[in-house]
């Protein structure tokens, strides 16, 4: 069976032992293993840091813009081979693995031409300078000085390729060298992403490194100039914030976590609307992609009480629509999910909502014999304030409807239930309703999506991570931000604040 492999120090190494096996979720035949056992950790942390971290700093901001260039072209030559992986490693349907590859090869484009407003100068200004005494003499000066260690990026399985790139263009932008983790479910992918990265010769050596498998020790070898970016399930960041890493010794921790996010229909949208056919074909399209393992997937779905059986009758039919199955297949809209643990956890999930709702839509029964298969499923909320709805995510293709008056205090409310969310929806024409819900969600959400007839035919849906825009979510979500344009690269940066002399400091630190 096909062995993964790391690219640690220079070179392409393989762990010990059995390591985990990764399957075919459609057909569950083995695929490959991937092990880390009896890999050097501190050796692989050291040689990033001390060989990678000098090496892409010496090159200038034009010059990490271009490397970024070269590996999406790479990438994107390679883009039906990845594509093969997606659907046969992470159970995605061919649209679901365009998405992924297309995401990421989109995510380095964008990063590669951000850096045309950065500096060609080894630091970047942030803001205007300051005078600080009662004469001009003296005055202060922000900048972001690029970190001295090494980014470390930890990554749920959900995303093999994209994921792993959206955290990298910030970061080699910035300067820091990389060491990737991916999620190891759906690690073939990610290896084969990492093969690209290897072979473009974009990076200097030691600049990019690539860990497949478990973690190991890997955090016990971070210190204060290191950072780590996770993405995965809050039990698992709750694991990492304890780590003495960060607890002790200063390495910087983002985290992006699960997510109840919910879609809000207002009162006033006529279900004749341009508006409402984008709430049903975004819905739909939220809970059915990539299986519903989306961190920006929609679980919770609050409709006006006048309006709940016309808007069940027609989500339900919407996603009854999607045909479900071999995801090689043409034709076929959803796959299975990643593994038979994924899967056990989300029927278990559907059972749970299942006590506080009726199913009107899909449920445990698997749709095919073999394979980590469920159906679209969707639950009508007996009681909306009900704890079920509002405290775990389900991360798969399932979602239930919350009724609701239509009141804005109301809706914040049940919204608010969820502690916190990458994305909400609203979808509304009226707008004084959309200004003050918006209003209203934005402290628990980190991006709001409001849908309306307007932008029907222009918008993205709720479920689209754009480069430009930052992404990430308070509380539950994580409390982390990543993108949002040269802001992602801030988290790889250290704030200083530059006071003296104000033509040295203007001189030699400020925006020119
Ligand atoms: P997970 O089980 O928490 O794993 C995430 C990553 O953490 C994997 O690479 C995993 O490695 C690693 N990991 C596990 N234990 C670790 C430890 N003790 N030390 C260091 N690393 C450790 O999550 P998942 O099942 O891959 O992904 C699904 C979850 O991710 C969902 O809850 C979803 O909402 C969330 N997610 C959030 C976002 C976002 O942007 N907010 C995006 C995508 C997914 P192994 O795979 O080797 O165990």
């Amino acid at each position: 069976m096909h062995k993964l492999q790391s690219y640690l120090a220079n070179q392409w190494q393989q762990g010990t032992g059995e390591g985990s096996l990764l399957v075919n979720p459609t057909t569950e035949e083995r695929l490959a293993s991937a092990s880390t056992e009896g890999l050097d950790l501190a050796e692989s942390v050291a040689f990033a840091r001390e060989t990678g971290g000098p090496g892409i700093r010496a090159m200038s901001f034009a010059d990490r813009a271009q490397a970024l260039q070269t590996i999406a072209s790479a990438i994107h030559e390679h883009r039906e081979a990845l594509i093969e992986l997606g659907i046969a490693n992470a159970g995605n349907t061919r649209g679901d693995a365009k998405f992924d590859i297309d995401g990421a090869t989109a995510t380095l484009t964008a990063y590669a031409s951000f850096a045309k407003d950065l500096p060609d100068r080894p630091f970047i200004p942030d803001g205007e300078g300051l005078q600080l005494g009662r004469s001009p003499r003296f005055s202060g000066q922000h900048i972001w000085a690029t970190r001295l260690g090494v980014a470390v990026h930890i990554n749920a399985f959900n995303f093999p390729a994209w994921g792993m790139v959206e955290k990298f263009a910030c970061a080699l932008l910035a300067g820091m060298p990389v060491l990737e983790k991916p999620g190891t479910p759906t690690a073939m992918v990610a290896e084969e992403v990492a093969k690209i990265v290897v072979s473009s010769g974009a990076l200097p050596e030691g600049a990019f490194s690539f860990l497949c498998g478990s973690a190991g020790d890997l955090l016990d070898h971070l210190a204060g100039q290191d950072v780590v970016a996770f993405t995965g399930s809050s039990e698992t960041a709750s694991l990492l914030r304890s780590h003495e890493a960060f607890v002790h010794r200063g390495t910087r921790l983002n985290v992006e976590a699960d997510s109840l996010n919910a879609t809000i229909i207002g009162p006033d949208l006529e279900n004749d609307s341009d508006g409402f056919d984008a709430f049903l074909s975004d819905t739909a399209r939220e809970i059915t992609q990539k299986a519903g393992q989306k961190c920006t997937g929609t679980r919770r779905i609050l409709v006006p009480e006048s309006m709940m059986d016309e808007v069940t009758e027609a989500l339900s039919a919407a996603l009854e629509a999607v045909p479900v199955g071999n995801p090689a297949t043409q034709g076929i809209r959803m796959g299975p999910l990643t593994s038979a643990s994924q899967r056990d956890e989300v029927k278990e999930g559907i059972l749970n909502l299942a006590t506080a709702a009726q199913i009107t839509t899909g449920g445990t029964d698997s749709p095919e014999e073999k394979g980590f298969f469920i159906s679209p499923t969707l639950l009508k909320a007996k009681d909306a304030q009900d704890d079920v709805f509002h405290s775990k995510e389900v991360f798969g293709p399932v979602s239930s409807l919350l009724s609701y008056s239509g009141d804005i205090a109301e809706a914040a409310h049940l919204v608010a239930r969820g502690e916190g969310s990458l994305v909400s929806s609203l979808y509304s024409d009226d707008r004084n309703f959309t200004t003050g819900l918006a209003l209203a969600l934005a402290p628990w959400s980190g991006r709001i999506y409001l849908g309306s007839s307007r932008v029907a035919a222009h918008g993205t849906g709720p479920g689209l991570v754009l480069p430009s825009m930052i992404h990430g979510g308070p509380g539950r979500a994580g409390g982390g931000e990543e993108l949002g344009g040269l802001r992602g690269l801030q988290f790889y940066m250290q704030r200083c604040a530059m006071q003296g002399f104000k033509s040295t400091i203007e001189g030699s630190f400020g925006q020119i």
